[in-house]
């Protein structure tokens, strides 16, 4: 019997639904709206596409957007004085420094500057810390949808082998967390991982994000496992045997006749991304004005 497909674009239909619901509260309580500052530094059009869904995705669930944009040629410290403003600016709940940056900028002390209660995509050292001791914050928003995905399969985590392919601190090891907080045994495999193959093969949650078009194959798959395929692989419509052009890390036909359940790409991990950034920037603004209500109450103190 094949894979249960998990339908990536109707699970983060549903989230953002959740995320207008609970943004049309938050307006009503406080009378306005959660912000989303995005900035683009130069024009890669590919990064200029992702940035235009996440400000249309805003604008879908009431979120409200403010699009930063600046030359290829912005020094660090132009885009260091944005980051500034948009940290000190009330409307703004939520900042997302669209990666990759234009060579020469540096992209770890740039997002390391986004204060933590601002940091939308979880990428500061202080919100990878919180996540780390397995304290609240911001989460990065690639893994938690994968968590989001992974309950609504009705995976069973505690106690189950997981074994996540890639540590980069963007996914693989924000997910190996965020599985070790959920009570699995999580292994962390990479480019030095000897005999990749027999290591996947023991996981129950077996997770690809490497970069390489359908690489992992059924011989890395344990009969019965839940795959979650991370990867986006570009590759034109002819090898990719369909009309986006996009694969998984995962040979998603061979793996989809042993898997218990599968995510295709595209329409798996990749829409939970932009629903999880929503998700986040709600969580952020409802943060701040709880932070706001205690500094006016303390204000109030004393006189
Ligand atoms: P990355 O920074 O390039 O990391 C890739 C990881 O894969 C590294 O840890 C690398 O190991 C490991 N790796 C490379 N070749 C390997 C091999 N032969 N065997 C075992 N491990 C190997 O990439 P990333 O940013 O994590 O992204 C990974 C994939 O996920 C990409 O296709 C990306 O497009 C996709 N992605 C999708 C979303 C989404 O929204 N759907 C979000 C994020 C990423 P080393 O550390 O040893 O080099």
């Amino acid at each position: 019997m094949g894979a249960t497909i998990i339908d990536g674009k109707a699970v983060a239909a549903r989230v953002r639904g959740e995320v207008a619901e609970r943004t049309r509260a938050f307006i009503d309580r406080h009378g306005r709206p959660p912000g989303l500052a995005t900035v683009l530094v130069g024009g890669d059009p590919a990064s200029a596409v992702y940035v235009e869904a996440k400000q249309r995705a805003c604008r879908e669930v009431g979120i409200e957007p403010f699009d930063v944009r600046l030359g290829a040629d912005a020094a660090h410290e132009a885009v260091a004085e944005e980051l500034e403003r948009l940290n000190s600016d009330p409307a703004v709940n939520g900042i997302l420094l669209q990666l990759p940056l234009p060579a020469g900028l540096d992209p770890e002390s740039l997002t390391g500057m986004i204060i933590p209660e601002k940091d939308v995509d979880g990428l500061t050292p202080v919100n990878a810390g919180l996540l780390a001791l397995g304290s609240p914050g911001l989460r990065p928003c690639t893994p938690s949808g994968v968590m989001v995905l992974l309950e609504d399969a009705g995976a069973r985590l505690e106690g189950a082998e997981a074994v996540v392919v890639g540590r980069s601190n963007l996914f693989g090891k924000p997910m190996a967390q965020l599985l070790l907080g959920a009570n699995a045994t999580v292994t962390t495999c990479h480019s030095r991982t000897r005999d990749l193959a027999s290591v996947c093969a023991r996981a129950d949650i077996l997770v690809a994000a490497i970069g390489r078009p359908r690489m992992l194959g059924a011989e890395h798959v344990k009969p019965g496992a839940v795959v979650i395929d991370v990867g986006m692989n570009r590759l034109t419509p002819e090898e990719a045997g369909n009309k986006s052009g996009l694969v998984g890390d995962v040979d998603h036909a061979a793996v989809a006749e042993i898997a218990s359940a599968i995510t295709p790409v595209p329409g798996g991990v990749g829409p939970m991304t932009i629903a999880m950034l929503l998700e986040n920037t709600l969580q952020a603004a409802h943060y701040q004005a709880e932070l706001e209500c205690m500094f006016s109450e303390l204000d109030g103190v004393g006189e």
